[in-house]
């Protein structure tokens, strides 16, 4: 596989960050997941702007532009003949040559920038989506600015193992008796004909496929509603759904055990599912 650092395309296995990088030694780096379709990015500008808001909030030099980022892009995915897959891109502050709490003063100190891809063929007609997921709810103990796409992604790996020692497939964070948002996605209910997910906040990350879904679904005169939701209202609800880059949008059909509806799929989450994969590849580059 070959991958992009710092301004070079290598073998994998060539390539080298620093045991200094601020990455490695404080997560001091942000991340994102673009998918790739039959060739083409998915939402590619969604996230080269989340990408540069997460940059600018923690106030990291960005280590390139958005038409430069798009170049990397396509020819990583011509380079590893990626016709369905991901590419991963990620920004770290760097490395100043010794460990120090302050940020070094980026004249010197050039973030670095990583991005590599998974080829995962097949990757639209993913086989869960026809049997759904079934999770359960963690505590959500995560820091304040979930906004921020940061590479401090231990606690989410400790849920999905949580969810793994369950015997299901991921779980949903809960705070305050509210449900935040999955391990690597945005949640969902259906209740009668209403979408339900929670408002955007620095309590969540604003999910790039949970703008275009809330976007076609209001197109498509169902209706939305932006607020919170209790893990008790989720357990009584005709139908639960989360939405990521990956998994674009996933139904759920388990939480805590209890069946969500019909303990199957249900319509609205597989007919968001074709609205999204259809309208989201008329608009791939
Ligand atoms: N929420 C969290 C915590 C995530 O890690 C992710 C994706 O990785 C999402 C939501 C979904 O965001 P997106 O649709 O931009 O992939």
């Amino acid at each position: 596989r070959t991958v992009y650092v710092n301004g070079e395309y290598l073998p994998e296995e060539d390539a080298k960050i620093s045991i200094f990088d601020r990455g490695f030694l404080m997560a001091d780096g942000v991340y994102e997941v673009t998918s790739v379709l039959g060739g083409k990015l998915l939402d590619f500008d969604g996230h080269s702007a989340r990408l540069e808001r997460s940059l600018k909030e923690l106030d990291m030099a960005a280590p390139a532009t958005g038409d430069e980022l798009l170049a990397i892009h396509r020819e990583l995915v011509a380079r590893n003949d990626i016709v369905d897959g991901m590419i991963y891109l990620q920004v770290t502050r760097g490395s100043a040559g010794d460990r120090d709490f302050a940020f070094p003063d980026p004249a010197k100190t050039p973030s670095s920038l990583v991005l590599f891809t998974q080829s995962k063929p097949g990757l639209a007609n993913n086989p869960a989506a026809k049997t759904g997921l079934k999770i359960i709810t963690i505590d959500d103990i995560r820091w304040g600015r979930r906004d921020i796409k940061t590479v401090q992604l231990l606690y989410p790996s400790m849920g999905k193992m949580m969810a793994k020692k369950a015997g299901v497939d991921d779980a949903w964070m809960v705070e305050d008796g509210f449900v935040t948002e999955g391990t690597s996605n945005n949640a969902y209910i259906v209740k009668g004909n209403t979408i339900i997910t929670r408002a955007l906040s620095n309590d969540i990350l604003h999910g790039i496929t949970r703008a275009a879904v809330l976007r076609f679904a209001r197109e498509a005169q169902m209706e939305v509603v932006e607020r919170s939701f209790t893990v008790d209202e989720a357990k009584a609800a005709d139908e639960a759904f989360i939405t990521s880059a990956s998994a674009f949008v996933m139904p759920v059909v388990e939480i805590d055990g209890a069946p969500i509806g019909t303990g199957t799929p249900g319509h609205v989450a597989t007919r968001l599912r074709e609205i999204y994969l259809d309208e989201s590849l008329k608009t791939a580059i």
